[in-house]
Formats: C-alpha cells, sequence, structure tokens
C-alpha cells in the first residue's frame, strides 16, 4: 500500500487535463476488460491511444494491479472500467485515482432495475452484463459522453463513431436472437464453468447453470458438481461448454460425473465469457466474440 501511495504521487499529473491540454495530442485511455478496451477503439477512432490492462484469457476478478499498471493508470488522462464490482481487487486502486484521473464505470448507464442479483452473490449485482447486447449498448453512451466532455474539440467524431457502432451492436443484438430461436425452448439451457451467463439467458431465453457461481474467485465444491451432474443427467443435456478465462478441469469433473450417472455429455466448446479472444482474431473484438459464442451454443445443442 505504501509503494502504491509512493508511486501514485510521484506521477499524478498537477489538475484535470482541460480541452486545451488535448488539442495537440491523442488522449491516453487505460481501459480494464477488453471489452470496454474495444468500445473505446471504437468510439475513439483516432483521437486516442487504448492501453487495456487485461489481455485474452485474464479473469478480471481475480485480476491485481501490478506496479506498470499503477503508474499507466495514474498518467492517463481518462481510466474506464465497467464498474458492478468485476474489477474487484482493482477498486480501491481505482478509488485511489479519482482525484487525479478521470475516471469512468462504463456500466452507470444501465437502469439499475435491469441488473440481476442471483442468490449467490449476496444481494450484489451480477456483472456480467455484456452478454445481453441490448444493455452493453448503453456503455457506449458512457464512453462517448466522457469523451465528448474530455475533448469537446472532437465531439462530432465521437457521437458519430458511436452512433455507428451502436448499429452494428444492434444488428448483433437481432442476430443472437435469430439464432437462440433456432433452439426448441426446453432445449434451451445453457452450462459453462461459472455464472456468467445470467444476462444472456434472460435476453435470449436460455436457462443458465454455472458451476462455479457468479465470481470465479470461490472454488467449485464437490456438492456442485454432484448437483451439477444431476441436472444434467436427468435434463438429458447434450452438452456443456468451458470457458477461456476459467481453467478446463472444473467443467471437466462434471462430464465425469455425469458419465458416472450413465449419460454422456459433450462439451461443446469454449465460449469466450471474461475476457476477449487474441488481438486479430474474430473472437478479439466484442462483437466477433459474443458471435462465437451464440454460434457454438447453437452448433452443439442442435448436434449439428
Ligand atoms: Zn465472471
Amino acid at each position: 500500500m505504501l509503494l502504491l501511495s509512493v508511486l501514485l504521487a510521484a506521477c499524478a499529473p498537477p489538475a484535470r487535463q482541460s480541452a486545451v491540454d488535448l488539442a495537440g495530442r491523442k488522449i491516453r485511455v487505460v481501459t480494464t476488460v477488453g471489452m470496454i478496451t474495444d468500445v473505446v477503439r471504437q468510439v475513439g477512432g483516432e483521437r486516442v491511444t487504448v492501453t487495456g490492462l487485461m489481455g485474452p484469457g485474464v479473469d478480471p476478478h481475480l485480476y491485481k494491479a501490478s506496479e506498470g499498471d499503477v503508474l499507466r493508470l495514474g498518467t492517463a488522462d481518462v481510466v474506464f472500467y465497467s464498474g458492478l464490482h468485476l474489477e474487484a481487487k482493482l477498486a480501491e486502486v481505482l478509488e485511489r485515482m479519482q482525484d487525479r484521473v478521470v475516471t469512468a464505470a462504463v456500466t452507470d448507464g444501465i437502469d439499475r432495475s435491469l441488473l440481476l442479483k442471483p442468490e449467490a452473490f449476496q444481494g450484489q449485482p451480477d456483472p456480467h452484463v455484456w452478454f445481453d447486447v441490448s444493455l452493453w449498448m448503453t456503455t457506449v453512451n458512457i464512453v462517448r459522453d466522457t469523451l465528448v466532455r474530455l475533448d469537446p474539440g472532437s465531439a462530432e467524431l465521437y457521437r458519430s463513431n458511436a452512433a455507428a457502432y451502436l448499429l452494428q451492436l444492434e444488428e448483433l443484438h437481432r442476430y443472437v436472437q435469430a439464432q437462440a430461436a433456432r433452439v426448441p425452448p426446453e432445449q434451451r439451457v445453457l452450462i459453462t464453468a461459472h455464472d456468467a451467463f445470467n444476462y444472456f439467458g434472460r435476453a435470449y431465453g436460455f436457462e443458465v447453470r454455472g458451476l462455479q457461481g457468479v465470481s470465479t474467485a470461490s472454488e467449485a465444491g464437490t456438492g456442485d458438481v454432484r448437483g451439477l451432474a444431476d441436472f444434467i443427467a436427468q435434463r438429458r443435456i447434450p452438452a456443456l461448454f468451458i470457458e477461456s478465462s476459467v481453467p478446463v478441469r472444473n467443467i471437466e469433473a462434471v462430464q465425469a460425473a455425469v458419465r458416472a450417472r450413465g449419460f454422456e455429455v459433450v462439451i461443446g466448446g469454449e465460449l469466450f465469457s471474461d475476457a476477449m479472444g487474441g488481438a486479430g482474431t474474430p473472437e478479439g473484438t466484442y462483437i466477433g466474440m459474443v458471435r462465437h459464442n451464440i454460434d457454438t451454443i447453437v452448433k452443439a445443442l442442435l448436434a449439428e
């Protein structure tokens, strides 16, 4: 903590950046998860340089800031993070930034009544809002409005970029709806390693069961594995799914327990849950990640 304080003090700019300060250079943006990095790139375009702290396969629930991260955060013009306690271990560092750097939680624009509060999360909202594309669209507005306030000279650019991206996201939402509708309602059961897909389930009509709870911070117990294996065998669910940012062994334990009950469930593929795919791959964008997930789920559940 002392080290953090020293670093923060050393790299704190004297005051918040004004529009004049930014006129001759790009805006330095630091983001947490890849989905937010993508929104900022889409909206900020050529006016921003974006540093995403969490790359492919990184679990935001467990992520801790390195010394380098603290320096990057402290010298940013603006920091965009998810909020809703997704970046649990970064919260303190982000709070310390707030009087030196502009920070914005991209989920702040979501109507609080639309947040899910699963029992397992003890009254806290479920942070995995990005899998309901219509909810995630509100983050574009937060990024746009924050950049406009910081850099009003480029307001038109941010507004037109945001409008264009929102059109793409509307189209994506309709695509997921159409693909989901191909699966008969009673077969729309999604089983994954942790509870990242509750919003997906609500938006697109899937019953969702996760092995590990809403955060990956708690390990799955043998009781969780047994309960889930019973459910799969009884309902004869054809496929379950692994996640890019959660160890495979958890879901393999469920598969083995189902086999012990005389039913064969296949691993239907890997879903991207809390992190996107590698840079330069289709799944390295938010749109590509969402498309990959729905295509993988539908294909496996229909045994295509
Ligand atoms: Zn998660």
